[in-house]
């Protein structure tokens, strides 16, 4: 079964074109979510946490998710060493995940994709796009966060110009409708390839 990679910066509608993409019978890996759900569940991942952060990074078997943010959260080293520990779970996840799955492709959603490598291990990538501006505004109605701390994150993250290069379909999404429209020309395309992507 192939695999597609769907990435794109924060804010810029991943999840909403991966909604999409559900629409059309897709089954669809969220790989922020699994990693979140790992970080509560692996003794693991939380014996390898607690040794980069201190006992704090954990109360009882819940992560302190406002406490690890905060200490990766201007620190590009131990959010890279962070990522380390629980990216290997994630993958392991995904390959359960995708034995039980039966489609003529998957899609792999994941924030970081091209940073890690993984777009690699994809037959094929999709980034999302959206004008800085309009992210940074529906992120704030989202989250409430402040714009510091969008662009923060913003800065963590590869510019779309250095993805652009790497990616075999960019989505531009502005228009909900175009949207959805792109999506599912490039849900024909992936089907038309069939195996020879
Ligand atoms: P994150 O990186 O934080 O996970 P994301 O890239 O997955 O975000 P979404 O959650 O899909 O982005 O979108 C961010 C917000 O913007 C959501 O509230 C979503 O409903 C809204 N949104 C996404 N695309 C559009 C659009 N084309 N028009 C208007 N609002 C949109």
């Amino acid at each position: 079964m192939k695999i597609v990679g769907l990435t794109g910066g924060i804010g810029s509608g991943k999840t909403t074109v991966a909604g999409f993409f559900r629409d059309l019978e897709i089954p669809v890996y969220i790989a922020d979510d699994a990693g979140k759900r790992l970080l509560n569940t692996s003794s693991k991942i939380r014996e390898n946490v607690i040794s980069l952060f201190g006992p704090e990074a954990y109360e009882g078997n819940s992560p302190n998710r406002k406490f690890i943010a905060s200490k990766v959260f201007n620190n590009k080293d131990l959010l890279e060493k962070l990522n380390r520990i629980i990216h290997p779970a994630v993958e392991q996840d995904f390959k359960n995940w995708l034995q039980e799955q039966s489609a003529d492709y998957v899609i792999y959603e994941a924030a970081i994709l091209f940073e890690t490598g993984s777009f690699k291990k994809c037959d094929l990538n999709i980034l999302v796009t959206a004008p800085q501006k309009l992210r940074i505004a529906r992120l704030q109605e989202r989250d409430n966060s402040s714009k510091e701390e969008i662009q923060q994150r913003m800065n963590n993250q590869w510019s779309d110009e250095k993805k652009t290069k790497l990616a075999d379909f960019t989505i531009k999404n502005e228009d909900l409708k175009e949207t959805r429209l792109q999506v599912e020309h490039i849900h024909e395309e992936i089907l038309k390839a069939g195996k020879n992507c």
